[in-house]
């Protein structure tokens, strides 16, 4: 019988960082995870943008999670003396007067003017960039290579023996007020499900509002586009180097194909058209499935009835921002030292688990 603290469900952005989290503060972690390469964590283009939407609002918590993320990925870049975090202006091209003078009426607010590193009222005259509305440029934001970071801290986990490439079967779980045992071969502590979209078939966990949301991405090459900055309207566009970027990301409610489509290159090719007059070449397409919430929140915290199960995840399309504080939380409640958010914590819907099941 191996014993652990805490048995984490899922390798994704948010069981690997609660993983991460708990391994530093001594805990003894078990992870199962069978390495999904199309995994939302190893499909997502990583970007952190503080403003999102055509409202140009600001994203939920922004001014607490960003500056706490940047700081956790440049933690995980020291101990991997490895690149992961490229902090980069994000250049949002206004398609409309309107949405300038929104900007402009928004910019001396606070936290929001934070974000803002300037505005452009006319076209930037960014090489193969059209942009005649002018922008927003903003700071603080950049991109992460949640992929290689994820390969990073698996490595770890198989050679000192804390993850398992295997899926877990939550129908071998014994739970006992105390502890868990997990097909007679490990007791826990506690059991973290990080399963991301799969959690909609968790028996424990299945009635939260989680909404799978299929999402694509295109990785192009296009000579003699600026890539100073991140662009977005429409779609987002990473630079990666060399000539190459990430153009994401579209989204699909289900029912929905299951791994990369015709539709989703096309529509993702055609946002890209706005933005630049260069020709490109599509090199490779990805697709993923985001854990989507109805008040697009994430879910964290103990399940309501059943203390020695925990639920990390929810994350939407927001999750390499979320993750390092939200770990961190969890991490501090499943410790007894802070309460989870009452807008994070799965008791906001107590309502919709059966009754008399679990
Ligand atoms: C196309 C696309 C682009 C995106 N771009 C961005 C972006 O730019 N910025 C951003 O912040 N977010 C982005 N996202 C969203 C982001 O990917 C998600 O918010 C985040 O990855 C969710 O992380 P997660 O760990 O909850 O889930 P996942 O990444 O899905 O990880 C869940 C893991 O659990 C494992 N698992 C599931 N069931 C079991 C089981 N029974 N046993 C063992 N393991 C199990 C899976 O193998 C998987 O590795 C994007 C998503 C998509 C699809």
């Amino acid at each position: 019988m191996t014993d652990c603290d805490f048995l984490v469900v899922g390798h994704g952005i948010a069981g690997a960082t609660l993983a991460y989290v708990l391994r530093q503060r001594g805990h003894q972690v078990l992870v199962y995870d069978p390495g999904q390469a199309n995994s939302a964590s190893n499909v997502a283009a990583g970007l952190m943008n503080p403003v999102a939407g055509k409202r140009f609002a600001l994203t939920w918590r922004a001014a607490d999670l960003l500056p706490f993320a940047a700081a956790f990925y440049r933690e995980l870049e020291q101990r991997y003396q490895q690149p992961f975090f490229t902090e980069t202006p994000i250049l949002k091209l206004f398609a409309s007067l309107e949405e300038q003078n929104a900007v402009l009426a928004r910019s001396a607010d606070r936290p929001w003017g934070d974000f803002l590193a300037g505005l452009a009222t006319a076209d930037p005259g960014l090489a193969g960039v059209n942009g005649p509305f002018g922008g927003a440029w903003l700071r603080h934001g950049g991109h992460v290579a949640v992929r290689e970071l994820l390969a990073a801290l698996a490595a770890d986990g198989t050679r000192d023996g804390w993850l398992r490439h295997e899926a877990f079967d939550w129908t071998r779980l014994v739970l006992d007020p105390a502890a868990v045992t997990y097909a007679g071969q490990v007791r826990a502590r506690h059991v973290i499900c990080c399963e991301g979209a799969a959690a909609v078939r968790n028996p424990y966990f299945g009635w939260l509002p989680l909404t799978p949301n299929q999402g694509e991405v295109l990785d192009v090459t296009c000579a003699g586009l600026s890539a100073a900055q991140v662009l977005n309207r429409g779609a987002y566009v990473v630079p990666l180097g060399a000539g190459r970027f990430r153009v994401g990301a579209t989204y699909r409610w289900p029912p929905f194909a299951d791994g990369p489509t015709a539709v989703g290159r096309e529509e993702l090719a055609a946002r890209l058209v706005v933005l630049t007059d260069l020709p490109f070449a599509v090199v490779e397409q990805r697709a993923g499935v985001r854990p989507a919430v109805r008040d697009r929140k994430p879910l964290l915290g103990p399940h309501p009835t059943l203390p020695v199960l925990s639920f990390c995840g929810g994350y939407g399309s927001k999750g390499v921002m979320l993750a390092p504080r939200l770990a961190t939380l969890l991490a501090d409640n499943l410790e007894g030292r802070a309460e989870i958010w009452p807008d994070v914590s799965l008791q906001r819907y107590n309502a919709l688990r059966p009754t008399g099941v679990i």
